[in-house]
């Protein structure tokens, strides 16, 4: 429940309400806004006495927060959480941003050739995986340590944001030493050990949609790492699971709008995972951007036959590029940019 304060409420009734909520069990946290604070009351478990509440001094209305989530809806926070990362490049703001690099870190030619090919296209964050969830045991795992030393020299030279999975608590601690980023991927999205030490890891997460997943648990999953201290979550829609065999996931694009009206976090699609095939990743990119994805992730590799993961998936650096071209001219349309925050515009 949220107990929005009128605009010339005293400080002291603010004290006196977070007072009467602490006295009935409750935890609050107060918001304050532009024109006027709201008090998040946490731990609502269906009985608030709300008559007590809003008889109190400087209380304008008690709005239900009838969602299970709080911290990552709309009614908690109006505004669009921008997230900001060290390179300037900003997720969830008017233009978009682009994240892309190959599945999994391999060796330093392939790394940081890629990366220095797609900063010339534009993209302000490199993705790359150094621990690979994999379905099967035998599958290559990723190069680890070594993997994200790689992905810090990419960044050095290129000045790309770098964003990598974690899988595990300890790997949080890890990641956060060499990445700008963490992603949570789509096999933990409720692995909520996992999630608050994410919270609690002091960096901005990518949290992707488990494959079979719905929305309300993708934002309960946030939740975990909002409720842990941490506002710098981004939202990827990956896909989920589906009968049609066609493609390897079923790219959920509902999702952007869904999750635009219920929450203020940013969301991104990834049209690799999501479609599991060359041909399919640039429609779905196209259409991502035009359905309100404040970006995109997507796997480019220099070689996609050799790469040692995901290669089916993944796109030559030329088809990226006319992707990116084609998404400039999409998001214009609809009032948006692509823009390259480490520079200039891409297309211009
Ligand atoms: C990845 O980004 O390489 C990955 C494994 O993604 P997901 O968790 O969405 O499957
Ligand atoms: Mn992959």
């Amino acid at each position: 429940m949220l107990i929005v304060m009128k605009n010339n409420a005293s400080a002291e009734q603010i004290r006196t309400v977070v007072g009467v909520i602490k006295e009935m069990g409750y935890d609050a946290m107060p918001i304050p806004g532009g024109q006027r604070t709201a008090i998040g009351l946490l731990g609502n478990d269906g009985g608030v006495a709300s008559d007590r509440l809003e008889g109190l001094e400087g209380v304008l209305e008690l709005i239900p927060v009838s969602h299970p989530y709080k911290q990552v809806s709309r009614e908690w926070q109006d505004e669009n959480t921008v997230v900001s990362l060290p390179n300037g490049t900003k997720i969830g703001g008017s233009d978009l941003v682009l994240m892309a690099g190959p599945c999994s870190v391999e060796n330093e030619v392939q790394i940081l050739g890629v990366a220095h090919r797609l900063k010339d296209l534009g993209v302000t964050v490199l993705r790359g995986g150094a621990f690979k969830p994999r379905s099967s045991p035998y599958s290559f795992q990723g190069l680890g340590l070594q993997g994200l030393e790689l992905l810090a020299r990419a960044r050095e030279e290129t000045g790309l944001a770098v964003v990598t999975e974690a899988l595990d608590p300890d790997g949080v601690d890890l990641v956060v030493q060499y990445a700008d980023i963490i992603q949570i991927g789509a096999r933990n999205m409720q692995n909520y050990t996992l999630l608050r030490r994410a919270g609690r890891a002091g960096k901005p997460v990518l949290l992707k949609r488990g494959m079979s997943a719905t929305i309300d648990e993708l934002l309960l999953a946030a939740e975990y790492l909002l409720a842990e201290g941490n506002p710098d979550v981004i939202l990827c829609e990956r896909g989920i699971r589906s009968f049609d065999t066609h493609t390897r996931n079923l790219l959920d694009l509902t999702s952007i709008p869904v999750v635009k009206s219920l929450s203020h976090l940013p969301i991104i699609v990834d049209p690799s995972h999501g479609t599991g095939i060359r041909s399919k990743v640039t429609p779905m990119g196209r259409a991502a951007v035009a359905a309100g994805a404040d970006g995109l992730i997507v796997e480019v590799h220099p070689d996609p036959p050799k790469a040692m993961s995901d290669g089916a998936q993944s796109l030559y650096p030329d088809q990226f590029a006319k992707l990116v071209d084609e998404v400039t001219v999409i998001a214009r349309a609809i009032g948006r940019d692509v823009t390259d925050s480490l520079g200039e515009n891409p297309t211009d």
